[in-house]
Parts: structure tokens; C-alpha cells; sequence
């Protein structure tokens, strides 16, 4: 028989991998704590990626996980909108389907959490009398500046990205204009409209999970929790539950080869190369890579997807995945005679690498990476030092905070959303990472970042209970509510 008394949580993910991975995480983290724990999973149509990490979670029979189609918002939305807002568009029009469909459970909620494009759908909780919490999964910067959208919305006229000063956030890391996340760069665009929307809603929630932890980010953490800097703004409380990364690659890719390769490499001398699972380059920046990168004359992986034809990519949440003209002429898009010239220090894989298992092996020193939360956290919980190469969403938040703030990462001059970030400057940011000083000293200081969040997981499960506690809390005002009212 179902134990009644256990909290049980609902989770709302987003489509996307990148949303998707941290929720599941979140969700088996839980149920070890003796959660019960429902997932419902707005699935992209179109995602071959996500229906396989789906598939694969749920052979692991922990926690029950409901599918919810993706609903039709070609009326709605220009199909050419930015991802942001066909993302928060898909998941407004999802919530009479998951409202119906948590009222059909068996056994009824106790909490809900949404991710963040979820917000929408935190009113849900009320028409459950449950509480309601927001899943994070960046890190607490980019919550500070989430949460204080609204006040900049009000105080700056003109575009964030011609102010002359870095924008202020209560006790945190000013951001400078040209940081700011993708939806800020246009306010007039609608994803500005949505993200604001979000920074709206996120106060009303009961509590804000995040995934990060207290060494990571101790200023911006305490600064957060500071009510006479930001009680105005929200009151909720803040919950870091990080590091939340997946143990195990989310897709069986079935590449043993690249371990066998890497068998043969020197401790800590291949630099990983990849964009996470939407990023795509144009010709002429794959192009500029590959020089940089055989100029180096180090030792790389790197995980190739055929080039786009403009010059930004704004990532492929809807379609990526074991894209099938990966196969499509790898010396089609990379400069003639690259493959041969460096067969004996590069290892291509194409599409979709086991990047947690890649970035474990310990002949891995570097990683190139377009800074998406995820791929951020896994190269810390390894060690692992960074090229940060921001590509769209938060990315260049998190590039900032990685290279100035944490100092373990490099960066480069020009901007690679901006303009094509040259060869010489890839060729000189790989020698800084992997052969110099300087390289060395951020392997140091990201491998201290690594024991923190090796002992956060224990203060983290105190987060979570006590997220328990207020749900029973509230359970129990309810209970007195009704009796007072003679129910
Ligand atoms: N990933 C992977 N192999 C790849 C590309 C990505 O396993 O070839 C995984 C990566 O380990 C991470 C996730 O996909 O867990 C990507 O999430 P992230 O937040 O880094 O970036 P996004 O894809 O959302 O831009």
C-alpha cells in the first residue's frame, strides 16, 4: 500500500535537454530522500535526444514519468520567433493539460516545482492548495538578475546593451551590457517580454531551488538572502541544491572508441571541444576553430555538427539530437587536409559525445565549452578548467562569472556572438589553458571548487528536507483553516 504521508512532489520540465536533464536529476536526488515524485515532461516534438534520455530514465523505475505533448502554438507564435518565447508560449498553453492531468493522479501532490519556463504554471499549486517552488537550474546570479528584471525594466530606458555602466543587482557581480542574457539584448523582441514575465513570477513562489552551492557563490548567495537588500524584490526563500549533474551521460551514444583513444593520452592533456547539444558554429568560425586548434599543436576531442549558415546560433532545442546529416562530409566543412594533419593529436566525434564520462577521464585537461549550465557544472565536479566560448541564453553570464569571478576559465577578446573569433586567438587561449602558468593555476582553483561541491551534497539534503518541512507546514495551516471554518 501507498505510504500517505509521504511528500509528494510534482516536477514540470520544459522541453529541451538542457531543462530536461536537471529536472530528472532533481527528481532522483528527491526520491532518495523518500520523496514520492511525479515528472511531467513537456516533450519537443521533434527531439530524438530527448525521448532517448526519457526512455533511459525511466528504466530506472524510480520515479513515475508523464509525457505531455507539446501543444500546437503555430497560431500563436511565429514559427521563426526566438526560442525563448516559443519555450514559455509552449509551456502557457500546456497548463490546462497539466492541471488536468495532476488532477487524474492517484495519489495527490503535496508540492509542485516548475523549472523556469514553467512559471506560468506555479497558479497550479493553487488550485491545489499545495506549495509551489521554482527549479532553478543556472546558477545564483542569474537568479539575482531574473528577480530584478523588473526593477531594471523600470529603471533603464534605452537598450541594455548601449548603457555605459555595468547594470547594478543588489550585493552581486554588476553585469556588463555586453553580458547581458540573449533575451535582453532587444526589448522590443518578445522573448525580453517572457523572460521578464518570469522575473514577475518567480516571487510568488514558496521557495526558489538553484543549482549551485554555498562555496561556489557565497557572495551572491548571502546577498540574496539579505531582506533589506532584496525583501522589496522577493521574499522568497533560496534553496541551493547543486551541484545537480547527471552521473552518467543522459544518451548511450555507443562511442567506446573515443575512451580507447583517450587511454592513450597523457594525464590531463586533451582539451574537449563541444557546444553542447544545440550549439552550432557558422563555416567560417568551424573553420577558424580547426586552425586554432591545430596551431596549438594540443591534443583535443571535439564534437562536430555540421555549420549553419548564419553567423549566431540561437540553439536548436527543438530539433537537435543525433541529427542524421551529421555524417554529411565532415571534410566538406573543415579546412582541406585538417582531418590528416591532425590525426595523431585530434579525436572528431560526431554530433553527440558521453561528455560526463569524457570529462571524468583523467587525460582530460581542458574544456572548450559554450557555457551552458550543465556542461559548466560537470566540468567543475571534474576539475576540469574551461575555454569559455558563450553562445546564447545565459551563457555569457556564466562566462563572466567563470573567468572573472571563480577564475577558472579563459576567455576570449572578441566576442564571439559579436564577430569570428580568429585562429590566433584560439591557438593562444589553448596554450593558456593547457600548457601555461596561468592554465594551471585555474586547474588548481577549479579542482578546490570540485571537494566544495563533493561536501555540498550533505548540506543539500538538509535544502531539501526542510523544503519537506514547509510543505507539511503549510499542510498543517490548512488542516487548522479548515477546522476552523467547521469542514
Ligand atoms: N551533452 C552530452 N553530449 C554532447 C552534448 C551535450 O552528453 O555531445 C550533455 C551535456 O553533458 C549536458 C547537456 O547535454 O548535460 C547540455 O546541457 P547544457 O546546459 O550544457 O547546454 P545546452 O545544451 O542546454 O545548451
Amino acid at each position: 500500500m501507498e505510504d500517505s504521508t509521504k511528500t509528494h512532489a510534482v516536477l514540470l520540465s520544459s522541453p529541451g535537454l538542457g531543462h530536461l536533464i536537471p529536472v530528472l536529476e532533481l527528481g532522483k536526488r528527491l526520491r532518495t530522500l523518500n520523496f514520492k515524485v511525479t515528472i511531467f515532461v513537456v516533450s519537443s516534438r521533434t527531439s530524438a535526444a530527448e525521448s532517448q534520455v526519457i526512455e533511459s530514465f525511466m528504466s530506472l523505475n524510480l520515479c513515475e514519468v508523464i509525457l505531455l505533448p507539446s501543444p500546437d502554438i503555430s497560431h500563436i507564435v511565429d514559427p521563426e520567433a526566438a526560442v525563448i518565447t516559443r519555450l514559455s508560449v509552449v509551456m502557457r498553453e500546456t497548463r490546462p493539460a497539466f492541471s488536468s492531468a495532476i488532477s487524474a493522479l492517484s495519489s495527490p501532490p503535496t508540492v509542485l516545482i516548475v523549472d523556469l519556463f514553467g512559471s506560468d504554471n506555479l497558479e497550479v499549486a493553487d488550485e491545489f492548495k499545495i506549495p509551489k517552488f521554482v527549479y532553478i537550474a543556472s546558477h545564483a546570479w542569474f537568479l539575482a538578475l531574473t528577480l530584478y528584471l523588473p526593477v531594471l525594466h523600470e529603471r533603464v530606458k534605452g537598450e541594455y546593451v548601449d548603457e555605459k555602466n555595468a547594470l547594478f543587482i543588489p550585493g552581486c557581480k554588476p553585469l556588463l551590457p555586453e553580458d547581458v542574457i540573449h533575451p535582453m539584448l532587444r526589448r522590443s523582441d518578445q522573448q525580453y517580454l517572457e523572460y521578464l514575465n518570469i522575473g514577475i513570477n518567480i516571487p510568488v513562489s514558496d521557495g526558489i531551488l538553484v543549482n549551485t552551492w554555498e562555496e561556489l557563490e557565497p557572495a551572491t548567495l548571502a546577498a540574496l538572502r539579505d531582506h533589506k537588500l532584496w525583501g522589496d524584490i522577493s521574499k522568497a526563500p533560496i534553496f541551493p541544491v547543486g551541484p545537480m549533474v547527471t552521473p552518467t551521460s543522459p544518451i548511450d551514444s555507443n562511442k567506446t572508441e573515443v575512451f580507447d583513444w583517450l587511454e592513450k593520452q597523457p594525464i590531463e592533456s586533451v582539451l574537449y571541444v563541444s557546444f553542447g547539444s544545440g550549439g552550432l558554429l557558422s563555416n567560417e568560425q568551424m573553420v577558424e576553430l580547426a586552425y586554432g586548434l591545430e596551431l596549438s599543436q594540443q591534443r583535443f576531442i571535439w564534437v562536430v555538427r555540421p555549420p549553419v549558415q548564419k553567423k549566431s546560433s540561437d540553439g536548436s532545442f527543438f530539433t537537435v539530437g543525433n541529427s542524421s546529416n551529421a555524417n554529411e562530409g565532415l571534410a566538406s566543412y573543415l579546412p582541406e587536409g585538417f582531418l590528416d594533419r591532425t590525426k595523431n593529436v585530434g579525436f572528431m566525434v560526431l554530433d553527440w559525445a558521453p561528455q560526463v564520462e569524457i570529462l571524468r577521464h583523467e587525460s582530460v585537461g581542458g574544456f572548450l565549452s559554450h557555457c551552458g549550465w550543465n556542461s559548466t557544472l560537470e566540468s567543475i565536479t571534474n576539475g576540469v578548467p574551461l575555454i569559455a566560448w558563450p553562445l546564447y541564453a545565459e551563457q555569457r553570464m556564466n562566462a563572466a562569472l567563470l573567468a572573472e569571478e571563480m577564475k577558472i576559465a579563459v576567455r576570449p577578446k572578441t566576442l564571439p556572438w559579436k564577430g569570428i573569433v580568429g585562429r590566433e586567438e584560439i591557438k593562444m587561449m589553448v596554450e593558456t589553458l593547457m600548457v601555461e602558468e596561468e592554465g594551471n593555476a585555474m586547474r588548481g582553483r577549479v579542482k578546490e571548487l570540485k571537494s566544495s561541491g563533493e561536501t555540498a551534497w550533505n548540506d543539500n539534503v538538509m535544502v531539501m528536507l526542510n523544503m519537506e518541512g514547509q510543505a507539511m507546514k503549510m499542510r498543517v495551516k490548512e488542516l487548522k483553516n479548515s477546522e476552523e471554518k467547521g469542514l
